[in-house]
C-alpha cells in the first residue's frame, strides 16, 4: 500500500470506525441439496438474515456484540454462524464458528451474538493491529433439518477495528484524609503540597485499588531535604525503590494507602501521585503436541487454552494482564527429548500454518508485526523431554517463546500431574516477563523458586509450598515483570 492509498484508507477507517453497518440478502434454497432430499421439496424454504455488528471499535482483547436476524417461511434448525475475515494488511483470511443450536419458526428471529477477537479457521488472523481494518467478507449460516444446508452471504464487508487500552491514571480520583499539627496540606487527586511555617508532623491517607497495577510512582526526590517521610500500605511500611516508585505488588484489592512525615519550619515541599494501569492483552498462538488427555493417559490433562486462561487469571491479577489463547496448531510428535530441536520443528509447523514470513515464527519480541498479530508462542507437550519448560528469545529482555513439557529426565523421568500445568505455564511465562529462576536455599516459596535438594521437595510438599503448587510471585519479581511490561506495551507518560 502506498503512501496515499494509505491515508485514504485510515480516512476511511475513521469514517467506519463510528457507525454501524449493517447488510442483507435474501437466500434461496439451494436446488443441489434437494436431490439428497427429495421429501423436502414439497416445503421449499426461503431464509433471509441481516448480520449487523453493533459495536464495530473494541478494545484489544474484547468481542464484538452484534445480532444476526433471520426471517424464514418454515420451522428449522440453525446450528452454526461461520464468519469468514480478511486481514487486508497481510491478505490473510481467517474464520470463526459461532454456535447458534436454536429451532426458528416462521417470522422473524434474533439472535444476539458476540464476534471474537480471533479466526482460528484458514490462515488463522487474530484482531490485534489498530493501524488496519479487518473485514468480514461473507458469513454462512447452517441449518439442520434433516440434512446440512449452507446458506451464504459473498461479497460483503463489515469492518472489525480494535483499539490499544487506555492508559489511566487511577490517582486522578483520589479522595485523601488529611491531619497535620500546623501545616498546611493541599491533597487534589495525586496532587499534593505540604507548607509549613514551623516544624510539623502530618498525615495524609487514602483507598487505593491494587488491582491492576503494581506500582505508585512518586514524582519527587526523596528523601527530601526539609522533611522526612514514611509511606505505608495497610499500616505496612513499603519503601521507594531507587528508581521512585512504591512498590505494592503483592497488595490487592482496596488498601489503605498513607503517607506520614515530619516537615521543617519554613518549607514547602510538593508531590506528586500516580497509579498508572493499562489493560495489557498478549495475543498467544499454541502449539500443541497431545497435551490434552487421551484415553491411554493416566492422568486426563485438559487442552492448552484451559490452563492458559487458568495462569492468564494470575497474571491478570497482579499486572492487568491477558494472555489471549487466540489459535492452536497441532504438531507431530517430537524426534527426541531434546526440547531446542523441539522448538525449532514448533516454530516451523505454526509459522507454515499462519503463513510467517519464512514459514517460522519470529523471535522478535516486542512488535505483534513479526507474527502477523500474535505475540507469543506457547509450545505444550505431552512428552518426557530434557526439561519440563524453557523460554526462548532475543537477548532484550522479553522473550515471546515458551515451551511446557509433562515430564522431564533431568529428575528421574518425573512426570507432570495434571494440577501443575497451569503453574508451570505460569512459571515458564513468568520468564517471558523477565522473572528469574529462584532457589529454596536462597528465596522465599513461589512460583519461581525451585527446590535445590530431593528434601527441599519433599519438605515442598510437606508443608504446601512446592513451586508447582503455588501461584504467587516474590515482590522484586513483580516488579522485574512490570518494568518489562512496561518498556514493551507501555507510552512513556
Ligand atoms: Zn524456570
Amino acid at each position: 500500500m502506498n503512501r496515499r492509498t494509505q491515508i485514504l484508507a485510515l480516512a476511511i477507517i475513521s469514517f467506519l470506525a463510528g457507525s454501524t453497518l449493517v447488510y442483507s440478502i435474501m437466500y434461496l434454497r439451494n436446488p443441489r441439496d434437494s436431490s439428497t432430499n427429495p421429501g423436502s421439496m414439497t416445503h421449499p424454504v426461503d431464509f433471509s438474515s441481516n448480520l449487523e455488528v453493533l459495536q464495530s471499535t473494541k478494545y484489544r482483547g474484547s468481542a464484538y456484540p452484534a445480532q444476526l436476524q433471520v426471517t424464514s417461511n418454515t420451522t428449522a434448525t440453525l446450528n452454526t454462524l461461520q464468519l469468514t475475515v480478511k486481514d487486508p494488511l497481510y491478505n490473510r483470511v481467517g474464520s470463526q464458528n459461532i454456535s447458534l443450536s436454536q429451532q426458528i419458526s416462521s417470522g422473524d428471529t434474533t439472535f444476539n451474538i458476540t464476534i471474537a477477537p480471533s479466526f482460528p479457521g484458514l490462515d488463522g488472523v487474530v484482531v490485534a493491529d489498530p493501524a488496519t481494518s479487518y473485514t468480514i467478507m461473507n458469513y454462512t449460516v447452517f441449518l439442520n433439518t434433516t440434512e446440512i444446508y449452507s446458506f451464504s452471504k459473498t461479497q460483503t464487508s463489515l469492518d472489525l477495528h480494535t483499539l490499544e487500552a487506555p492508559l489511566y491514571d487511577q490517582a486522578e480520583s483520589l479522595a485523601w484524609n488529611t491531619t497535620s499539627q500546623s501545616a498546611i496540606i493541599t491533597a487534589n487527586n495525586g496532587n499534593i503540597t505540604i507548607q509549613s511555617v514551623q516544624q510539623s508532623n502530618f498525615a495524609l491517607s487514602t483507598m487505593i485499588n491494587a488491582t491492576g497495577y503494581t506500582r505508585i510512582d512518586l514524582n519527587a526526590t526523596f528523601p527530601p531535604a526539609n522533611a522526612s517521610f514514611n509511606f505505608l500500605v495497610n499500616q505496612i511500611p513499603i519503601f521507594p525503590s531507587p528508581d521512585g516508585y512504591l512498590p505494592i505488588g503483592n497488595f490487592l484489592g482496596m488498601q489503605n494507602f498513607s503517607i506520614i512525615g515530619t516537615i521543617a519550619a519554613s518549607s514547602s515541599i510538593s508531590l506528586q501521585v500516580h497509579l498508572m494501569t493499562r489493560h495489557v492483552v498478549l495475543f498467544a498462538a499454541m502449539a500443541d503436541n497431545h497435551f490434552g488427555g487421551r484415553s491411554a493417559d493416566q492422568f486426563k490433562f485438559r487442552t492448552p487454552d484451559y490452563y492458559v486462561k487458568q495462569a492468564s487469571y494470575q497474571f491478570h491479577k497482579i499486572f492487568n494482564l491477558t494472555i489471549y489463547p487466540a489459535i492452536t496448531v497441532n504438531m507431530t510428535n517430537p524426534v527426541s527429548t531434546d526440547l531446542a530441536a523441539f522448538r525449532q520443528n514448533a516454530m516451523h509447523t505454526v509459522g507454515q500454518s499462519l503463513g510467517l514470513v519464512n514459514d517460522t515464527w519470529s523471535l522478535v519480541s516486542g512488535t505483534s508485526s513479526a507474527n502477523k498479530g500474535y505475540d507469543v508462542l506457547l509450545i505444550f507437550t505431552n512428552h518426557t523431554m530434557d526439561h519440563l519448560g524453557i523460554v526462548y528469545g532475543n537477548s532484550s529482555g522479553a522473550f515471546n517463546l515458551a515451551i511446557n513439557a509433562r515430564g522431564t529426565q533431568y529428575t528421574g523421568n518425573y512426570r507432570l500431574p495434571p494440577s501443575f500445568a497451569d503453574n508451570l505455564l505460569q512459571h515458564e511465562f513468568s520468564h517471558v516477563l523477565g522473572a528469574p529462576d529462584r532457589f529454596t536455599g536462597s528465596s522465599l516459596p513461589s512460583v519461581m523458586t525451585k527446590p535445590e535438594t530431593v528434601q527441599d521437595a519433599l519438605n515442598g510438599f510437606a508443608t504446601g509450598t512446592f513451586w508447582l503448587e503455588l501461584t504467587h510471585w516474590l515482590e522484586p519479581d513483580i516488579q522485574t515483570m512490570t518494568g518489562v511490561l512496561r518498556l514493551l506495551y507501555w507510552p512513556v507518560v
